[in-house]
């Protein structure tokens, strides 16, 4: 039996306890943080495959990191994240990534069993996807294998009350300086290129980080212009900068090489942001995404309703076996291996040289 044949024979044999995962984690849906039944669900399973290693983060409870290794040989890691959506549950499909990423796991380590693959291998359990950015905390304390980009400004301008009647000079507008900053972010439109984005939410996304810090800075001038102008007093802070996805074109194989059609955003942008991005930053990595027969897009209750059918888990399934070929080829071809590194460390050096041109500016 081939090793793709293995990897797959596994997935289809873990299938039904796959399904019954996923619909625990939809029937239950979690925020950011507090998913401790998808968790549980999660890290119970591994603690029932044989030479599996589980650790536990006291400062994320809801983390975990799966381990298995069997002799010398490269390191392959994989995300399941499992987090869920206020009012709306499962509209992102966390329940098909938690599953893809554990069946990929199993399907790697079966290979593994078998005396096809030496190496490591990783199953991090990532959570808050939604709403913080779980990654980027877990490798910010090294939990990760070794240790469209977005940030958000938060605003408040403080004024003071006045008797609208009686002493309306004696009173700081607030709401002057909130909307002297939305009309000053609408004339800076007209400077902001045409892929960025900025709503009054002041949620920035760009093409790439050095993109949203340029355009971070622009807004904070504008609100402390309008703040200067009214005399309220502006208090900015900012939040974790999620990086944007730079996906390995070279690790982005598995659609072509094991005819399992899964989307792969590389060159393109795809107008949303994950904190993957920091991951693909920090090692070589790849974001696969496949799709579900929906009515409607992500973070919407149609998706809710689709992500529990049986035809999301099939596809679900199928992306697990071409993430276990992928993980599988990684750790056993040399070649491939190195292409991979090289085409990161290019890909790392585009980023570089964007960061100084915006400097330059
Ligand atoms: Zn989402």
């Amino acid at each position: 039996m081939s090793v793709p044949e293995c990897a797959q024979q596994k997935v289809d044999s873990v299938s039904d306890d796959l399904r019954k995962i996923s619909l625990k984690v939809h029937e239950n849906p979690e925020l950011a943080w507090k998913e401790h039944t998808a968790h549980d669900a999660l890290v119970d399973y591994l603690k029932g495959v044989s030479g599996v290693k589980v650790e536990e983060f006291e400062k994320y409870p809801t983390a975990f990191k799966a381990t298995y290794s069997n002799g010398n040989g490269r390191t392959f890691a994989l995300c399941s994240e499992y987090d869920a959506l206020p009012e709306i549950g499962h509209g992102c499909g966390h329940n098909l990534i938690a599953v893809c990423g554990l069946g990929a796991f199993l399907a790697i380590k079966e290979a593994m069993d078998k005396g096809h693959v030496n190496g490591n291998l990783v199953l991090m359990g990532t959570p808050a996807e939604e709403g913080d950015a779980g990654k980027v905390r877990l490798m910010d304390i090294g939990a990760f294998v070794r240790t469209l980009s977005m940030t958000h400004l938060r605003v408040t301008f403080k004024g003071s009350p006045a008797h609208a009647g009686l002493a309306p000079w004696e009173g700081v507008n607030a709401l002057d300086a909130a909307v002297l900053a939305y009309s000053a972010i609408g004339v800076l439109r007209q400077q902001i290129q045409p892929s960025c984005r900025a709503s009054m939410l002041y949620l920035i996304r760009a093409p790439s980080a050095a993109l949203v810090m340029d355009l971070k800075k622009k807004l904070t001038a504008a609100f402390e212009g309008a703040a200067m102008q009214t005399g309220c007093k502006a208090e900015i802070t900012g939040g974790l900068l999620l990086k944007e996805m730079r996906n390995d074109v070279s690790l982005s194989i598995m659609g072509d090489m094991y005819d399992i059609p899964v989307r792969v955003a590389t060159e393109e942008c795809m107008g949303a942001s994950s904190d993957f991005g920091n991951v693909t930053h920090a090692f070589p990595g790849c974001h696969p995404m496949f799709n579900i027969k929906s009515k409607n897009s992500n973070h919407t209750v149609e998706f809710t309703d689709a992500s529990k059918s049986e035809q999301a888990h099939g596809e679900a399934m199928k992306h697990t076996t071409g993430m276990a070929c992928t993980g599988i080829k990684f750790m056993t071809d040399d070649k491939f291996a190195d292409k991979v590194k090289e085409s990161w460390k290019d890909e790392m050096e585009k980023v570089k040289k964007e960061h100084e041109s915006l400097k330059k500016d």
